[in-house]
């Protein structure tokens, strides 16, 4: 059984750290900062063995530098993205194997919000960096919507009991501006109301599941005649395609 850890980091990213129970080994998945991932790895006596990015942004990559010194590691990150102290580039098709956590993982290439962005499924676990959120998606930075879209398409497509491990705490604001596009969605108001509760006692609401993210993420229901019909009413007038749904639903969340 593989443990997955959120470890809190900057204003909102949260750092996935995973080992097996009664384990010393571990991997993490976009330190944006060094320093809370070594307080963990002193107070549970942790060995770190790998490093996996997702993309080149300095809130998933930040303490990359400060976790090396003095370690070994291998870095994996994008192959299509810069990152300097990345050593295993990957690309779509890759497999990442951790044979300390017995775990193989699958590199998706999602651009979107960064041109190279990637993301690694595996062993029911889906690390999507900036691309899928619980409940929205990452920004375009270097990517079009019809990109986007398609990288979500791939992501949705996983089983749907995949836990969905993101890299910032965006649920709550995310589930608020879901409503306004898809105000008649039973599930995506119970949602909210557990993820108000949640935040309100101050718990993580990740890892999500791909199943709850199709009924609820309003990015994955662009070809929904309800989010359309709402969608259209909010900007006045007609999107024919579900690319231009979820085109106007990207830009009506840049603007909230
Ligand atoms: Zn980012
Ligand atoms: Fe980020």
């Amino acid at each position: 059984m593989i443990n997955v850890l959120a470890i809190p980091a900057l204003s909102d990213n949260y750092i996935w750290l995973l080992h097996r129970e009664q384990q010393q080994d571990c991997v993490v998945v976009d330190p944006g900062e060094a320093d809370p991932v070594m307080q963990h790895l002193e107070q549970h006596s942790l060995t770190l063995r790998a490093i996996l990015l997702t993309h080149h942004h300095g809130d998933h990559i930040g303490g990359v530098e400060a976790l090396l010194a003095g370690r070994d590691l291998p870095v994996y990150g994008p192959a299509r993205e810069h990152i300097g102290a990345r050593t295993h580039p990957l690309d779509r098709g890759d497999q990442v194997e951790i044979p300390e956590l017995d775990l193989v993982l699958d590199v998706l290439h999602v651009p979107g919000h960064t041109a190279g962005h990637i993301a690694y499924a595996g062993g029911g676990m889906l690390f999507a960096g900036d691309t899928l959120f619980a409940g929205g998606c990452g920004r375009l930075f270097e990517g079009t919507p019809e990109q986007m879209l398609h990288s979500l398409d791939r992501l949705a497509c996983l089983p749907e009991d995949t836990a969905v491990y993101c890299g910032h705490e965006y649920t709550e604001a995310n589930l608020r501006f879901a409503k306004r596009v898809d105000p008649h969605n039973r599930a995506l108001a119970e949602r909210l109301r557990q993820v108000i509760q949640q935040r309100q006692n101050g718990h993580c609401t990740l890892p999500s599941r791909i199943g709850l993210e199709r009924q609820t993420n309003p990015f994955l229901r662009a070809d929904n005649p309800q989010v359309r019909q709402a969608t259209e009413a909010l900007v006045g007038h007609a999107l024919p395609t579900r690319l231009d749904v979820f085109t106007a639903v990207r830009a009506l969340k840049d603007a909230a």
